[in-house]
């Protein structure tokens, strides 16, 4: 007797197929079953989904096909992974099978039953090797009295946590006792540990590894994009049987299938890139908080900086509110006597004009260079948007109806505000002052390398070999293992100044450089993107704690952050100069509150893409009109802003444009977008011209 099976396939969200299909099978195959199944000419992996095949919204073809082949020597994807996969589907705007399917290792697509089957055999045999052993004798640090009041405080609390600490204060010393805790405490208990970068997964999982040396080598597992595809099954496979306790991965880790799981931690929780920013554009972290709820497992968020949204989740609440969702723990100290470094400010409005390099921070540079300590100086991340502004009298582009500033575009030499999409040429002086000399701001730094190499080439080191001055970014370290390499090279000393993005301010271990030197960050303070002073601040605290890691350098003389600036009075400054990040999070959150912006608020974007602009606009135009009619119709309260181009707005021949939606309720705005999706389904097939079009849930960047 043939059986019915509801069966996901990936489909896209935009081709409109995103509930499950019906198929034929000899045997009844409970859900979580990963199955083989036709799908129009093609042959593709398939999940049996629970549910029932009468309930509305599935599509029963009159000639069923059968199920090809069962891959049922993996056993079942545990019911709470496929709760959190409809969850996470639902609250992003995907299908269910695009997210379900496209979280499983790619190679399981690929692989017959019986190559499975071979797979398995082998990891069998490979594991019965290695026991757990008891843990070995290992010489621990002694917990400090903060690390041991946090650590008691999770052992009877459950969270989530936001556990606050400096860097160097011992937070990973933290995780992994956490860790060894819910190890012991359930011979089945596993632990996902996140952090945001595959360059930081090698130095997690060492000190895993030496860790937790006893629990034997398949015990620990990374999985992250930079591995090859047997890899990331080898991994998967280990955390779905249960055979990894612990899994160090990034973000696409918090969708893995780890039946046990008792502990997620959140390293570095602030960090953009927890948020997919292409497909399916989920936050792992606040898919970790999720899943940590729907498996009882307990959910640690780390930083020095946390986000507004974590932080704001564990503030006291005022009189009228429920308990604070999340348990914030502090670890102030830093561990050892490195110092943290001591703020300076140049005022750029006394400095000649153009200056890129003042001249008291070059005087300070050569000091430390002469010393042999090394120097970090750090460039803007590029290509955010930009904000005008006029250099005699600081008037900047702000919007005159929403407290955003208008973004420059260079193609067409307009102002926009993202927000209401207000829209004028770029006048031709500033309109305050009548000064002509208006322009980006936070700009020009790219050429800094080649200017600093100018400004110090009479200067050698002291055994009479030239200066080195290297950079790292985004375009240096694209070859394989070309960041670890460059960075092997600082470590070494054999830099004395290194030019960098963020991306050198992250999780590495400079322990020479006793100066940092941010040059021109005023770009983030006035930012048409509300998160940039937040960003600045995570980057210069981080950076800051870069610098004074060897205490016996830091000694004679304090280490130092340079900041230049045309606002030395800025309050960010002033919480920078105190280390004193509860401060500026506190004033930030004044301000994002005033101006009704997250985490007062919900966002989504919707954007479009077409050869032209116009059209791009138009999709969104109409599909703005459909929202506010429903929206009136059901009394539901959101705001659907008009379109505007992205700020990056052509890439590759193709304009892109974006639509923000905004509500203080974040279930109105899914309401909402669950009904558009279906709405803009329907509209695409009349706006032919568009090539693609996504909605971004929470996005980082407006
Ligand atoms: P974070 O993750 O907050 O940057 P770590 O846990 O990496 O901090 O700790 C910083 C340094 O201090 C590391 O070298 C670590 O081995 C050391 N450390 C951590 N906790 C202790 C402790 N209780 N006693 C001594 N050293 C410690
Ligand atoms: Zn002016
Ligand atoms: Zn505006």
């Amino acid at each position: 007797m043939q059986q019915k099976l509801l069966v996901l396939v990936s489909t896209p969200a935009y081709s409109r197929l995103y509930g499950p299909l019906v198929y034929l099978s000899d045997q009844m195959l409970p859900p979580g079953t990963l199955v083989r199944v036709p799908l129009g000419s093609r042959e593709t992996l398939g999940l049996v989904w629970p549910g029932d095949i009468t309930a509305n919204g599935v599509e029963e073809p009159t000639n069923l096909r059968p199920v090809l082949e069962t891959l049922d020597n993996i056993g079942q994807l545990p019911g709470h992974w496929m709760e959190l996969m409809a969850f996470a589907a639902h609250y992003y705007q995907r299908s269910v099978g695009e997210f379900a399917l496209g979280s499983l290792p790619p190679q399981l697509r690929d692989l017959s039953q019986v190559q499975l089957e071979r797979k398995l055999n082998k990891r069998a045999k490979l594991s019965r090797s290695t026991e757990e052993a008891a843990p070995a004798k290992q010489q621990l640090p002694v917990p400090t009295p903060e690390q041991s009041q946090v650590l008691a405080r999770m052992a009877v609390e459950q969270g989530p946590f936001v556990l606050h600490g400096n860097t160097g204060s011992g937070k990973t010393e933290v995780y992994l006792r956490r860790a060894a805790e819910v190890l012991a405490h359930n011979a089945q208990a596993q632990v996902l540990m996140l952090v945001p970068e595959i360059n930081l997964t090698p130095q997690l999982e060492e000190r895993v590894r030496q860790r937790f040396s006893h629990l034997g080598e398949d015990a620990i597992v990374s999985m992250h994009s930079g591995m090859t595809p047997a890899q990331r099954l080898n991994s998967w496979l280990s955390a779905h049987t249960g055979q990894a306790r612990l899994v160090l991965g990034t973000r696409l880790a918090v969708l893995a299938s780890i039946p046990h799981l008792k502990l997620i931690v959140v390293d570095e929780e602030h960090d953009p890139s927890y948020k997919q920013q292409e497909g399916a554009r989920y936050s792992a972290r606040d898919l970790a908080v999720y899943r940590g709820q729907l498996q009882h497992a307990q959910v640690i968020l780390g930083s020095a900086t946390p986000s507004l949204e974590s932080w704001h989740h564990s503030r006291a609440p005022v009189a009228s509110e429920a308990a604070p969702r999340y348990v914030r723990l502090s670890m102030p100290s830093r561990i050892g006597s490195g110092q943290l470094p001591v703020l300076r400010r140049v005022d750029m409005g006394k400095q000649a004009r153009k200056t890129l390099v003042s001249a008291p921070l070059l005087d300070a540079m050569r000091e430390r260079i002469a010393r042999r300590e090394q120097v970090l100086v750090l460039l803007n991340r590029r290509g955010y948007a930009p904000v005008l502004h006029c250099h005699a009298c600081g008037w900047k582009s702000e919007c005159p109806h929403c407290s955003a500033y208008r973004v420059f575009h260079k193609s067409d030499r307009s102002l926009r505000c993202h927000h209401c999409s207000l829209t004028q040429a770029v006048p031709r002086a500033c309109p305050s002052c009548g000064n002509q000399d208006i322009g980006a701001l936070g700009h020009g730094t790219e050429k800094i390398e080649e200017h600093l190499a100018e400004l110090l080439q009479d200067m050698q080191r002291p055994d009479g070999m030239p200066l080195r001055i290297a950079r790292i970014d985004a375009d240096t370290t694209r070859g394989k293992g070309e960041l670890v390499r460059q960075l092997a090279e600082v470590h070494d000393g054999d830099v004395d100044v290194l030019v960098g993005t963020q991306m050198v301010a992250k999780g590495h271990d400079f322990r020479r450089v006793t100066l940092v030197a941010a040059l021109n960050p005023d770009g983030a303070l006035f930012s048409a993107d509300f998160r940039a002073p937040e960003r600045l601040f995570a980057l210069l605290l981080q950076a800051a704690g870069r610098a004074g890691r060897d205490a016996a350098l830091s000694r004679d003389q304090a280490c130092e952050m340079w900041v230049q600036t045309f606002h030395p009075a800025h309050p960010l400054f002033e919480s920078l100069k105190q280390h004193d990040f509860a401060g500026f999070a506190e004033q930030q959150l004044t301000e994002r509150q005033q101006a009704g912006l997250p985490p007062f608020s919900f966002q989504a974007l919707l954007r479009a893409e077409a050869r032209t602009q116009e059209a791009a606009q138009a999709f969104l135009n109409a599909a703005k009109l459909n929202g506010e009619s429903w929206l009136a119709e059901q009394a539901v309260s959101v705001s659907v802003y008009p379109a505007v181009p992205m700020s990056l707005q052509r890439v590759a021949n193709v304009e892109r444009s974006q639509m923000l939606v905004e509500s203080h309720s974040r279930r109105a705005l899914q309401t909402f977008l669950s009904h558009w999706q279906n709405d803009l389904h329907g509209l695409r097939v009349l706006h032919k011209s568009v090539i693609r079009w996504a909605i971004d849930v929470d996005p980082l960047v407006i």
